[in-house]
């Protein structure tokens, strides 16, 4: 037990006690049962001394591995300045991530925050705002898709198409409308539908690769189709790059595989590599807020953007983006030899860069769950993505050696 006066210097106790964790933490995760307390690259250390190669990355996050020398330096170096002081006074970090975040083609106006639901809620609003007052909507609908996941606050798990994620928690956020995920036609009829009255549809939200629903990638000539629609009747896109912005997927932005333009980007997951950072960013004709319309305390404060901005850089720096490709492509290709090679086991492989999942097939009776828990116990770490798909999104400075690692315990992991 911890004792509170000597909590400052005490080390937790050891071994790790879960019973002792589960007392007094809420169950909302079914969780594995390690604790990792070091981490080093695409290393981590358990509380009992084993390592395990980190193919989970914090889900999709820590963008630069663990203990990356930049970005202790950089959290060192700002935290040891100035670390927060909330927006009632300019922050330069927070415009040089803008702006930096502008360049590399993301959004030329930045609201900042705290996480990916944030990030949507930020969006929603905006898109609200932007219906009422650019559009003349009284109660503007957002579309999305179905098996899309934007996030845990009410607004997003209602924006979120799984019914999982939404039960016992009515009554739901109106003003959301779904659709099938690559169907153009069936957006198409659903905006004809709702404004065939008045006009109701202020933006369409969109995963360019759902993630949690599976790890399905957008189709490009069906998001081309969406952008049309949506610029025939100045209907907002909105792109969730939660998990798949940031290099991640061989390219800086998901949406840059699709080759549409979008309005509006949500980003947080990898952005500050581990540090709690969210941000919706628009084009400059789609920013209609003002002071008063939104605001977070800790949003963007010194030492989230500091750590942002070491890993945009380190990422351009150190050709991240170019090794997200590579090294997603060894990836893909070792895992569908092992397709090939085990029939039955996996039934596809999908993904961009470092974003990949192995839908597993029909001879495989283990769930994705029950296989990130072999893998774990053969000392590898992966993510579930839903029932059947399991997740790939290592750190992006991953090694080819690394990669070769993977595949041989994921391949054994399969075998057993
Ligand atoms: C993880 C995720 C979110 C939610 O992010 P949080 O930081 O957990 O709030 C939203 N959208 C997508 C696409 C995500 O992958």
């Amino acid at each position: 037990m911890w004792n509170v006066h000597g909590a400052m210097s005490a080390p937790p106790p050891a071994p790790f006690d879960p019973q002792a964790f589960d007392a007094h933490v809420m169950s909302t995760y079914a969780r594995f049962p390690i604790a990792l307390e070091r981490g080093e690259g695409c290393r981590v250390w358990d509380t009992t001394g084993r390592s395990y190669l980190d193919f989970a990355a914090g889900i999709a996050t820590c963008t630069l591995g663990h203990a990356h020398k930049n970005l202790v330096e950089a959290v060192t170096r700002q935290i040891g300045r100035l670390h927060h002081v909330s927006n009632l006074y300019y922050i330069p970090e927070q415009g040089m991530l803008a702006a930096l975040l502008a360049a590399l083609g993301a959004g030329e106006r930045a609201f900042f925050c705290n996480s990916g639901a944030e990030a949507n809620e930020a969006a929603i609003k905006l898109a609200r705002k932007y219906g009422r007052t650019r559009l003349g909507i009284e109660r503007p609908v957002v579309i999305a898709a179905q098996a899309s996941f934007h996030g845990r606050t009410l607004a997003t798990v209602t924006a979120t198409g799984q019914a999982k994620y939404q039960q016992n928690f009515d009554p739901l956020v109106p003003g959301f409308v779904h659709v099938p995920f690559n169907d153009a036609t069936a957006l198409g009829e659903a905006i004809v539908e709702l404004d065939r009255e008045r006009k109701q549809v202020a933006a369409v939200l969109l995963e360019p690769l759902q993630g949690e629903g599976g790890i399905r990638p957008g189709d490009p000539a069906v998001f081309r189709k969406i952008r049309e629609l949506c610029d025939a009747r100045g209907i907002l896109l909105m792109f969730d790059e939660v998990q798949v912005g940031v290099g991640r997927s061989g390219k800086w932005w998901g949406h840059q595989h699709l080759e549409v333009e979008a309005d509006v980007v949500t980003l947080a997951k990898g952005l500050a590599g581990g540090l709690p950072i969210g941000a919706m960013l628009c084009k400059r004709s789609c920013d209609v807020f003002q002071p008063g319309d939104h605001a977070s305390t800790f949003g963007g404060n010194p030492l989230a953007c500091a750590a942002a901005l070491t890993v945009l850089m380190t990422i351009e720096k150190d050709k991240l983006v170019d090794n997200a490709r590579l090294r997603g492509d060894q990836l893909r290709a070792g895992l569908q030899a092992l397709a090939k090679s085990s029939p039955g086991k996996i039934a596809e492989v999908r993904g961009w860069g470092l974003l990949l999942g192995a839908e597993l097939g029909s001879t495989e009776p283990r769930t994705a769950a029950d296989i990130a828990r072999a893998a774990l116990d053969a000392g590898l770490l992966v993510v579930p993505a839903g029932p059947r798909v399991v997740r790939f999104v290592p750190p992006l400075i991953v090694t080819a050696a690394e990669i070769d690692e993977a595949l041989a315990v994921f391949a054994r992991v399969l075998a057993g």
